[in-house]
């Protein structure tokens, strides 16, 4: 069994407890128009091209013309370069592979109580590899993931027992604005967050705030009611990433949406305080 990756990242301090690697696995059904991992959306191998320090030679276009017959980037395309500016997303890997990689690295992640934190991409879309991944590393070390949640519950319960720590993003409440920024409604995350919090698993809820989209006091009041009515005292806001937009040109795509970066960052927070929910702004 393969699995496939885009970047595995070491010293990550907000991927979980203590110091971490994060594995992310290519591939997510969502279409968060905020998304700042791009080439964790496709789960096909893709062909970045910096456009910084680009000598405008063509040489990558020219390769891809000879193997394809169009000016496009290919695989040959990242030899041909002078700059070194196009590179390639996508490893097929074995979850032995991946432990061998991991392996050298655990005493230094178990020393600062950290561990291994699988995010993407959605590592829940290769829920085969990501538990066998789980397996190979219980007793080893601190075993997170990072998930929208949107899968069915059946493949959601059978990776949770494989994990020790889960965090978990909750976007948008209101289904129909979940599926317009989103591409699909929530049911399934809720429906898997009421699991994850009935677990007894140790768990963080996080909310990427995105300006006037979720920052709203409708979506505030309705994500900090749902996680009183389940007994959650906590959340971990991450603030808009400005700089965004930057991985779309290297994959030759359109950031689709142009955020009001304007606006006031991380308000209404005093709308958690009522419901007595600690915030942690990331
Ligand atoms: S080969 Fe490199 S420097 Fe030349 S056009 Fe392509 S990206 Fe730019």
């Amino acid at each position: 069994m393969k699995g496939k990756l885009f970047s595995i990242e070491e010293f990550s301090t907000f991927d979980g407890p203590g110091v971490r690697i994060t594995v992310f696995l290519k591939g997510c059904p969502l279409r968060c128009m905020w998304c700042h991992n791009p080439e964790g959306q496709s789960f096909s191998n893709e062909i970045l091209r910096s456009p910084n320090g680009c000598l405008q030679c063509n040489a990558c276009l020219i390769a891809g013309k000879k193997k394809t017959g169009v000016p496009c980037l290919v695989e040959e395309s990242i030899a041909v370069c002078p700059r070194n500016l196009v590179r390639g997303s996508g490893e097929d890997i074995t979850p032995e592979e991946l432990l061998s990689v991991l392996e050298k690295k655990l005493n230094m992640l178990n020393s600062t109580g950290g561990g291994v934190t699988f995010s993407g991409g959605e590592p829940l879309a290769q829920h085969e590899f990501l538990i066998s991944c789980l397996q190979l590393l219980k007793s080893k070390t601190n075993r997170a993931i990072q998930t929208s949640g949107f899968c069915d519950s059946d493949i959601f319960k059978s990776v949770i027992p494989d994990c020790d720590y889960v965090l978990y993003d909750l976007k948008i409440m209101n289904p129909k604005l979940h599926k317009k920024y989103t591409g699909f409604t929530n049911e399934k995350i809720l429906e898997n967050y009421k699991i994850l919090a009935g677990s007894g698993k140790d768990f963080i809820t996080r909310m990427p705030l995105i300006p006037n989209v979720n920052d709203t006091v409708e979506n505030i009041t309705q994500t900090a009611e749902f996680l009183s009515r389940h007994n959650v005292n906590k959340i971990e806001l991450l603030p808009y990433n400005k700089a965004a937009g930057a991985k779309y040109k290297m994959l030759d795509r359109k950031y689709e949406i142009d955020f009001d970066a304007s606006a006031t960052p991380n308000r209404h927070m005093e709308i958690f305080d009522k419901y007595k929910i600690e915030v942690n702004v990331l």
